[in-house]
């Protein structure tokens, strides 16, 4: 697993995983890599910003912050979302409370490195980004099909 931080044509900047990175490219060329942000197909990889863990903010700079009362923006968004999600479920093993855990084994490479994702506390996030391990957090959706 390879994360990417990537740029869309409106300059949203948002990450994503990927098998390797030829997966990558395959998934650009055919256009199905969207900005997680606004679902616009025409992505880039962005420079790799340093990490910088930010102290007192438990708010992340990914798509959970997004609002917007445009309804066909929150459509999109929404959309876009569901692209993740599937992406995530399809690419990453589910590790569900224990994420914390596992993302700091697989930091300090105690076991095997891929992606994973789950559920973890506000504080554990902290607690992560504190020790410089890599963690995004997205706007779970409920399984649904509506
Ligand atoms: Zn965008």
């Amino acid at each position: 697993m390879i994360k990417y931080n990537l740029k869309c044509d409106r300059n949203h900047n948002f990450e994503a995983w990927f098998k390797n990175s030829s997966a990558f490219d395959e998934q650009v060329e055919k256009n199905v890599v969207t900005c997680a942000i606004c679902g616009s197909n025409n992505v880039e990889k962005a420079l790799m910003a340093p990490s910088v863990p930010k102290k007192g903010s438990s708010r992340d700079t990914t798509a959970a912050s997004v609002q917007t009362n445009d309804v066909q923006q929150f459509e999109t968004v929404l959309k876009a979302l569901k692209e993740l999600k599937k992406n995530v479920e399809s690419n990453c093993d589910y590790v569900g409370t224990n994420f914390a855990e596992e993302a700091r084994k697989i930091h300090y490479g105690e076991t095997e490195k891929r992606g994973i994702y789950g559920e973890a506390s506000e504080s554990e996030k902290a607690e992560l980004i504190e020790e410089g391990v890599e963690i995004a957090t997205i706007p779970w959706l409920p399984n649904s099909d509506a």
